[in-house]
């Protein structure tokens, strides 16, 4: 079945509702954005992750590509049927939150990578697009959804950075999404206190 033209291989009609009505919001909203998510992506299929916190994920059908152009694929797992753990809201987080994955530029996730090559970087990288894939689903207008799902199934991101001297700037808060370096950790330092 396609969506919105792409095909759709989940087999749970409540989720299907919700792929399609986050393209319609999603076109209204963005229609560039939407354009880019027509070209890119090539299928929503249903998956069976081994990870019980992971819920969806974005994969390129390339990985040899250029990362940001090559097309690929959304796999939602199949744990967001159950009524009693995932709500609506959930559902909808979930799923805007991989098409973030596959609307991110290069430019956007180049603006957001932080400025240090300390040997953490590929550490930085996946946060970063992390971050930038949180900033689509909250310019789309999922933010509460976004919001309320992250308090839920994970831990606060208020309160805890993703690696030691660096916090994530704005989420929840600003909605910047930046990486930045908190200014009173120096992790040089903490490295060599480490051997
Ligand atoms: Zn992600």
């Amino acid at each position: 079945m396609n969506i919105h033209n792409i095909p759709c291989e989940i087999r749970s009609e409540r989720i299907r509702r919700f792929v399609s009505l986050l393209l319609d919001q999603i076109r209204e909203q963005s229609p560039q954005e939407y354009k880019r998510l027509q070209k890119r992506v090539s299928r929503i299929v249903q998956h069976d992750f081994e990870d019980d916190h992971k819920n969806g994920s974005w994969v390129w059908d390339d990985e040899a590509g250029p990362r940001f152009e090559v097309p690929g694929f959304v796999r939602l797992s199949s744990r967001l049927d159950d009524l009693n753990e995932f709500s609506d809201s959930d559902v909808i987080s979930v799923i805007a939150h991989e098409l973030g994955h596959a609307a991110t530029t290069e430019a956007e996730f180049k603006d957001r990578l932080p400025n240090v090559l300390d040997g953490k970087h590929s550490f930085l990288c996946e946060w970063t697009s992390e971050g930038c894939a949180f900033w689509h689903a909250y310019m789309w207008g999922f933010k509460n959804e976004t919001e309320t799902y992250y308090r839920r199934h994970c831990l606060n991101p208020n309160e805890v950075g993703p690696l030691p001297g660096y916090y994530w700037r704005g989420f929840l808060r600003t909605s910047s999404f930046h990486l930045i370096r908190d200014p009173e950790f120096d992790l040089s330092e903490n490295e060599n206190n480490e051997t």
